[in-house]
């Protein structure tokens, strides 16, 4: 059976009390001298694509939560990534959880977190969602419209409500103005709305838009959250809750993060009795994992037929060789459709060996999901190989956020199965590519 790759390079020893309980009874997993190594050997078919999950990236990330926003608490957005090993790791690490619905509420809950540690951060929810959320305990959730109002007071009465706000998206790669959030002048008519109902307001929230590339917006939009702050003193609330939402990008989270602390030592100079809180999903999970892929078919233009090739006469723009990879937009790749992403294949082995990347000649490619669908196109334009054949093995990193969570079996194909390590690799980019390479190649060879 083939192994994950285990050695002991970059790995963070603290991480290591904290993993046996969380992976103990994972069939896949299990712990050598300290290492965590998976065995495949259950697989059917070795080609299957697989992701390899690096939770002590996970952890790396929370390490830099901690030492850039020390204030602030971090609540995990289930939705981008509910990887049960991610999810485990997050709560032994104390991180708080933003859930969207019933489902991701049992699922924090199924492990064991208690329900204070929930923000029910969606404010349009179906009303049995709400009584649900009531009986099992979650009391904080987010609300931006009256109708959301009137549905609380029936069906639990006791929650603690936040008032998500408008903030600026423009800035991101997904925008969520267009569905969700106050605009502040509608906020003061909103809060007499549930003094009316009785309901208790702790507090603000706002979402800048996910993948957000210019940090400055967190200013304008904790400048914003303070207003609203003044209007629930207004309405006779005192909040105690400030949501600062989610939108880190892995690149500039360093940024955001004295961004966002300038803005809070500015707009809530004091801030006794505030919890500060944040949502954030891609930042933890996006660069933890990465997709191998087995290309089952090529099409490309034989050397007999040459101008004729039928490929090229019918389209002279297509690319000259197209792979086609066992993973694609209907699956893991669906973040290029609904998250905007452009995905980056890399060769992980070619004719059985690990790939080296040399001076060889490369040819204009596009690389193609299993699924009978067009519209099924992983990366249109590419420079790959022009030795890459069928069975060699093509690699994608940063696969971690909005990937697996969304992904169907359109078609019959199963989703892309996770096999997880502490970070026996990972120090740099060439050693992740050996060694999903080598895992690739294990078991293709059934070694
Ligand atoms: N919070 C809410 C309410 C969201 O809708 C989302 C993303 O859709 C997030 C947090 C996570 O955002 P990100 O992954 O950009 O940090």
């Amino acid at each position: 059976a083939g192994q994950l790759p285990g050695g002991n390079i970059n790995v963070d020893e603290n991480i290591f009390p904290l993993l046996p309980p969380l992976l103990r009874g994972h069939p896949d997993v299990h712990l050598r001298n300290g290492v965590m190594n998976a065995s495949r050997s259950a697989d059917p078919d070795a080609e299957n694509a697989f992701f390899v999950a690096d939770l002590s990236q996970v952890y790396r990330q929370h390490l830099r939560w901690q030492a850039c926003l020390p204030e602030i608490q971090p609540f995990y957005a289930v939705k981008c990534n509910p990887d049960p090993y991610v999810l485990r790791l997050l709560a032994a690490l104390g991180t708080g959880f933003d859930c969207a619905s019933n489902g991701e509420i049992s699922q924090i809950l199924d492990i064991g977190v208690d329900p204070s540690r929930i923000i029910y951060a969606n404010p349009c929810k179906a009303v049995s969602f709400v009584r649900n959320a009531g009986k099992v305990g979650v009391s904080c959730m987010t609300f931006d419209n009256e109708d959301e109002l009137y549905k609380i007071a029936r069906a639990h009465p006791g929650a603690q409500l936040v008032v998500r706000i408008l903030a600026d998206d423009s800035k991101s790669v997904c925008a969520f103005n267009i569905k969700f959030g106050a605009a502040l002048a509608t906020v003061p008519g909103l809060l007499a709305k549930a003094k009316e109902l009785n309901l208790d307001v702790v507090g603000v929230s706002f979402h800048v838009g996910s993948g957000c590339y210019d940090p400055s917006v967190y200013t304008d939009a904790v400048m914003r959250a303070k207003t609203a702050f003044d209007m629930g003193t207004e309405a006779g609330y005192q909040f105690s809750l400030l949501d600062v939402g989610g939108g880190f990008e892995d690149a500039l989270f360093e940024q955001a993060a004295t961004f966002l602390t300038d803005a809070i030592a500015t707009y809530f100079s004091d801030r006794r009795g505030i919890k500060v809180i944040a949502e954030p999903g891609r930042f933890y999970v996006s660069k933890a994992f990465s997709l191998a892929t087995n290309i089952i078919a090529r099409r490309a233009p034989s050397a007999d037929a040459g101008p004729t090739n039928e490929n090229s006469e019918a389209q002279p723009d297509r690319p000259s060789v197209m792979y086609y990879i066992n993973d694609g937009v209907y699956g893991a790749f669906n973040c290029i459709l609904f998250d905007h992403q452009t995905v980056h294949p890399y060769v992980l082995s070619m004719g059985g060996s690990f790939h080296v990347a040399s001076s060889e000649p490369v040819a204009n490619s596009s690389v193609w999901g299993p699924t009978c669908d067009s519209i099924d196109c992983v990366c249109p334009a590419t420079q790959l190989p022009g030795a890459l054949r069928v069975g060699d093995w093509l690699g994608f990193d940063g696969m971690g956020a909005y990937t697996v969570c969304a992904a169907s079996q359109f078609n019959g194909f199963a989703v892309s199965r996770v096999i997880y390590t502490t970070g026996g690799f990972g120090a740099t980019a060439l050693e992740v590519r050996r060694e999903l390479a080598k895992f690739a190649m294990a078991d293709r060879h059934g070694l």
